[in-house]
């Protein structure tokens, strides 16, 4: 027996393989103009009898399970005694587990105390995956984030000094082509002082459920950058980051024109390189009909 999920459903394509419980339905914030992930759910938190039961039936089903995400948009908005109560009784069900991640919004993590960010890494959530999109406060404000690039610096180290894994989200694009330095310099500086253990790049990709409302309350014409356009912002973002530890970069998601991937510092001229070979040989784009947000 599978669960009934409330669709749309959502994970990180890193997450493909886990099993997913979705603890809480829709997103708590929901106001990011660039997405349009649950729009169609009203944020609600799901009642202990029924996430356990389907805990108690998954248990049964796929006892070997390794790996479990909690969705929907950012489980870590929940009480931190729910949550943990929730962890706790998953390792319990699961003899074979090694992780838990979920969602998480700078807002979220700045909401809990470190004790309450410690608690819950004890019970054994390990992994936050958190939406920088961009660095740049002007553009942050654009796309109504909900954030400004302080708060977000303050969300990722706050996490890490909890002892998560941080796996952060930048938009290509996001700033169009007026704000594409601004942008790219922006996210760069996000990274550089907060130092996720992995960055993945996706490409501004706009459903047309979204598009209008994206573009007013960008509050200014918004010219996308075009492919071309968004190999330089790459390249100039690879450049401009400038880290000691390690992060592992990824810009291979479906929604990218191009597909770059290396761990910083070690790997950054190797990516630069296969930049500037991209360049030369634009044919290796990925065709737009198989690009996805
Ligand atoms: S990007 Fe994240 S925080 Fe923003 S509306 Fe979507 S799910 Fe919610």
């Amino acid at each position: 027996m599978m669960l009934n999920y409330s669709y749309p459903l959502y994970r990180p394509p890193s997450e493909a393989d886990s099993l997913i419980f979705q603890v809480t339905l829709g997103c708590s914030f929901n106001e990011c103009s660039f997405c349009d992930m649950y729009r169609s759910k009203e944020y609600s938190e799901r009642p202990w009898d029924e996430v356990k039961a389907e805990i108690d039936v998954m248990s049964k089903t796929l006892p070997e399970t390794r790996r479990i995400f909690l969705a929907d948009g950012d489980a870590l908005n929940l009480q931190t005694d729910y949550m943990k109560n929730i962890v706790k009784y998953l390792y319990e069900k699961f003899p074979n587990l090694e992780r838990i991640s979920c969602y998480a919004m700078p807002m979220n993590v700045l909401k809990k105390t470190p004790e309450e960010l410690k608690t819950l890494r004890d019970a054994g959530l390990n992994m936050f995956y958190l939406g920088i999109e961009s660095g740049s406060d002007v553009i942050l404000k654009k796309v109504t984030k909900g954030a400004t690039a302080a708060t977000i610096i303050r969300a990722c180290k706050k996490a890490k000094d909890a002892g998560y894994i941080l796996s952060c989200m930048i938009i290509l694009g996001l700033g169009g082509k007026t704000h594409s330095k601004e942008h790219i310099k922006g996210t760069a500086g996000v990274i550089n002082a907060s130092a996720p253990h992995y960055v993945g790049a996706l490409t501004l990709y706009l459903e047309n459920g979204i598009k209008e409302e994206f573009k007013t309350k960008f509050g200014e014409p918004f010219i996308p950058v075009s492919d071309a356009e968004s190999l330089d912002e790459l390249e100039d973002l690879i450049r401009q980051i400038d880290v000691r530890n390690e992060v592992i970069f990824r810009a291979n998601h479906g929604s990218n024109a191009y597909t770059v991937k290396g761990t910083f510092p070690q790997d950054k001229q190797m990516m630069l390189d296969k930049i500037s070979w991209m360049k030369q040989h634009p044919e290796v784009v990925r065709p737009t009909g198989l690009r996805g947000f």
